[in-house]
C-alpha cells in the first residue's frame, strides 16, 4: 500500500514543496494539516498535486482544542499513520509585543513547540499501530537554534535558561512570555522554539525508539530564503535576504530542493537512523550534523518534556 504521511503547515513553503515531492512519487498519500483550508486547496492545485494523492484536514496548532479535534478526525478517517512531519512554524522577528495562542501561551513557542508536542504525543499510538515497515516522526529544526554555527550565533541567541518562563506558562501576565524568563524578543522566541523542537526529537528517541522501532529525526533543510516565514520582516530585509544567502553565505536552497530534502527524511531507505539531526553539504548529500551544546543537553531535554507535559495536562 501507499504510505500515509501527515505534514503540518503544508499550505506553503517547505511543507508544500515536501507534499508535492511525496505526492508525485506515487508512493505516498499526503494529509495536509493546515489552518486555512482554502489556502491549502489552492496551494495543492497550484503545484499540480493530483486529487487522489492528498487530503486536507483542518489543524490550528495555536489552539489545543483544534489539535485534539484534528487527532479525533484523523482517527475517524480510518487511515493509518506511517509518518508524521511537524513542519509548521510562526516567526515574528519584528513584533514589539508578544501575541498568544488560544490558551495564552506566547505564540511562537505555543505553536512551534507546544502545539506540535501535543500533536505528536497524541498521535504516537496511531503510529505504533501502523504496520508500515519504516515509521518516522520528523520535527523540522533550524540552524538558528544551533549556537555552534555562524548563523546560530547571530544575536539574539537561543537560550532556554532554567525554563522559568515555560514553567510559568509563557502568558506574559504573572510570568514572562519567554522560556528563560527574559523580556519578549520575537526572533529569540522563534529560536528557542526550534531548540525545543530539536530537544523533543531526541527525548522521543530516548523514550520510544527501542520499544516502537519508530525513527525520530530532525533536520536543517538549508536556508529557504524565499518562504513565507519571513513575511513579517521589514521589506528591505525581504529584498536582500535571498541574494545574501545565495551569493554570500551560499546557504541558499530553493523551496523545491528543500522539499526534496525533507521528502528524503520521510522516505529514503538510507535515512532510517533515529535520533539524528540531518543536514546537507554543498553537493546536496545528507550527513548527520552536530547539535549545539544546549540543543543536545540530555537533562534539559527531559526538563522541557516534563514541563511541557504539565502545561498541556499530559501528566
Ligand atoms: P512558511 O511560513 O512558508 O510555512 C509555515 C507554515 O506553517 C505555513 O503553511 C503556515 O500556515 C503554517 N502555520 C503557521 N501557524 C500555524 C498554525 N497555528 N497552525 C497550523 N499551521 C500553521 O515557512 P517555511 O516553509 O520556511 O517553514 C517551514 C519550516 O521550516 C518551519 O519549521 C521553519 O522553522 C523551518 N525552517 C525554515 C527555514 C527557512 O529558511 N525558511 C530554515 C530552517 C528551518 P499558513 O499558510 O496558513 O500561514
Amino acid at each position: 500500500r501507499k504510505g500515509s504521511v501527515i505534514i503540518t503547515g503544508a499550505s506553503s513553503g517547505l511543507g508544500l514543496a515536501t507534499a508535492k515531492s511525496l505526492a508525485e512519487s506515487g508512493k505516498w498519500h499526503v494529509i495536509m494539516a493546515c489552518r486555512d483550508f482554502l489556502k491549502a486547496e489552492k496551494a495543492a492545485k497550484s503545484v499540480g498535486m493530483a486529487k487522489e494523492n492528498y487530503t486536507i484536514m483542518h489543524l490550528d496548532l495555536a489552539s489545543l482544542d483544534s489539535v485534539r479535534q484534528f487527532v479525533d478526525n484523523f482517527k475517524r478517517s480510518g487511515r493509518p499513520l506511517d509518518v508524521l512531519v511537524c513542519n509548521a512554524a510562526v516567526y515574528q522577528p519584528t513584533a514589539k509585543e508578544p501575541s498568544f495562542t488560544a490558551e495564552g501561551f506566547e505564540l511562537s513557542v505555543g505553536t512551534n513547540h507546544l502545539g506540535h508536542f501535543l500533536l505528536s504525543r497524541l498521535l504516537l499510538d496511531e503510529m505504533k499501530q501502523s504496520d508500515y515497515p519504516s515509521k518516522r516522526l520528523i520535527i523540522v529544526g533550524s540552524i538558528t537554534g544551533n549556537t555552534n554555527t555562524l548563523a546560530g550565533n547571530v544575536p539574539p541567541k537561543a537560550n532556554l535558561g532554567d525554563l522559568r518562563g515555560l514553567q510559568g506558562g509563557l502568558n506574559g501576565l504573572n510570568t514572562s512570555s519567554m522560556i528563560d524568563g527574559g523580556d519578549f524578543d520575537g526572533a529569540k522566541a522563534y529560536k528557542d522554539s526550534k531548540v525545543c523542537n530539536m530537544l523533543t526529537m531526541q527525548e522521543f528517541h530516548r523514550r520510544y525508539h527501542e520499544d516502537t522501532g519508530i525513527t525520530f529525526a530532525s533536520l536543517y533543510p538549508g536556508c529557504i530564503a524565499t518562504t513565507g516565514l519571513f513575511r513579517e520582516h521589514i521589506p528591505l530585509f525581504r529584498l536582500l535576504f535571498p541574494p545574501f544567502q545565495k551569493f554570500i553565505t551560499k546557504g541558499y536552497v530553493s523551496e523545491e530542493d528543500a522539499g526534496k530534502r525533507l521528502a528524503q527524511v520521510v522516505s529514503d531507505p538510507s535515512l532510517t537512523k533515529s535520533g539524528v539531526y540531518w543536514s546537507w553539504n554543498k553537493d546536496s548529500a545528507s550527513f548527520e550534523n552536530q547539535l549545539s551544546e544546549e540543543a543536545s543537553d540530555v537533562e534539559k531535554a527531559r526538563k522541557v518534556w516534563e514541563v511541557s507535559e504539565k502545561l498541556l495536562g499530559l501528566s
